[in-house]
């Protein structure tokens, strides 16, 4: 039976290791300390082809190679095209640079006040706190720094960062990322979220975190209480494929619900892993069952050794197109492109308005069909320039 079909099984179990006790598997420093992190632990599980061979050779030169034992469970080992080997194997193709792609596509370097904080919206920033994740995705946008293969030499400058933001009063959203924030101690991460809760203009904190896929016995309950005592605080996830939605992530992200976290999700559209619509409707009526609302898919950025993953735009707005209306409104993420260079996000839409002008807006419903929206005045409706709106006296009924 495939994802897209069956919708009641939930992944759960021990995998590959049976034989550790529970209390181990259920650790987080357990299974970071248990990573696969070589080719020749790698080999001691799978068979790898060719390509996968050869990307682990190149992987300590671009982005480290590290999969957690919860999340190697997940790989379909006989097949070499499993949507979630593809995600954290390095393949060959790694090592192929496009002339388009960039190794700091979206031009964070420059938008950078202080190391580690991208300042590119009028009203947020970006924090980045840690170079370090819990698992790499071989597409990594910040791979030029996460992992620090290739000698990037990231230092998180916390207090640097956070006197920034204390002395920008026009930053009311701070949004926590990296790498992984949710790497951090406990101890650290309370320090700076306490820090920004006490910046008065900082209205909306959010920690954007793969940690619940990758390691969903991360989020303890004493993170749970972390998020309460300093909350609200919002996190997005990443989830790409409904086979990463387990009971274990489920499990996860009811804690961070009832602890009063509101969880969104954030994917990659990835050739061979969810450009597919019925993939990613499986995907997103997954998310909606365990308390997410599917909040961007973004088209992949053009960093460097990526072209293996990179979809066509068209098929991503088809993908958008095939939701919208034929699924709960709350399903439908919003498609976006970061403009290289560093222009920000900008949603990407499929075209529904087939023509406007001064009378009539002409529009297509999800099902194709043409429908009319009158612009004319109604009849009654005073003529332009009759009465200022301000002057329009105040009825009450
Ligand atoms: C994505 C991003 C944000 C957050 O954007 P939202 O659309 O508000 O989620 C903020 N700053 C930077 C630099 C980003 O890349
Ligand atoms: S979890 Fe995020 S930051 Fe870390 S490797 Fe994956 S995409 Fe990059």
């Amino acid at each position: 039976m495939s994802y897209t079909e069956d919708r009641s099984t939930w992944l759960e179990g021990q995998g590959l290791w049976q034989h550790v006790p529970e209390s181990d598997w259920q650790s987080w420093a357990w299974q970071l300390k248990n990573r696969i992190t070589t080719k020749e632990l790698l080999e001691r599980y799978m068979t790898l082809t060719e390509e996968e061979k050869a990307g682990c050779e190149f992987a300590n030169k671009k982005l480290a190679l590290a999969i957690t034992p919860y999340f190697f469970n997940l790989i379909d080992r006989n097949d070499p095209a499993c949507p979630i080997r593809r995600q954290v194997i390095p393949r060959a193709e790694e090592m192929l640079v496009g002339a388009d792609e960039m190794l700091d596509s979206l031009g964070e370097d420059g938008h950078s006040p202080v190391p580690g904080l991208v300042h590119r919206y009028p009203d947020r920033v970006l924090f980045l706190v840690t170079d370090r994740c819990a698992a790499y995705c071989r597409y990594c946008t910040r791979s030029r720094l996460v992992s620090n293969a290739q000698d990037y030499n990231f230092h998180p400058e916390y207090e640097q960062g956070l006197r920034y933001i204390e002395e920008h009063p026009e930053v009311r959203d701070v949004l926590l990322s990296g790498g992984d924030p949710l790497l951090l101690s406990d101890k650290k991460l309370e320090h700076i979220i306490s820090r920004l809760r006490a910046i008065r203009h900082v209205e909306f904190i959010r920690i954007g975190s793969r940690i619940p896929v990758f390691l969903p016995q991360r989020i303890t309950p004493e993170l749970c209480e972390i998020f309460k005592r300093y909350g609200p605080v919002w996190m997005s996830i990443h989830v790409n494929h409904p086979k990463e939605c387990t009971a274990e992530l489920k499990a996860a992200c009811e804690r961070l619900s009832f602890a009063g976290v509101p969880l969104g999700n954030q994917s990659v559209l990835l050739k061979g892993v969810n450009d597919d619509a019925e993939v990613m409707k499986a995907l997103v009526h997954r998310l909606l069952r365990m308390r997410v609302r599917p909040y961007y898919l973004y088209q992949m950025d053009l960093i460097t050794g990526g072209s293996h993953f990179r979809v066509d735009v068209r098929k991503g707005i088809e993908i958008i197109r095939a939701l919208r209306g034929n699924t709960t409104g709350y399903a439908v993420p919003q498609y976006a492109i970061d403009a290289p260079g560093g222009g920000g996000k900008v949603p990407v839409n499929p075209e529904y308005v087939e023509s406007i002008n001064d009378d009539e807006v002409v529009f297509r419903n999800y099902e194709g069909k043409l429908f009319r929206y009158p612009l004319k005045k109604a009849p009654g409706a005073p003529a332009d320039g009759a009465i200022p709106f301000t002057e329009v006296p105040i009825v009450v009924y």
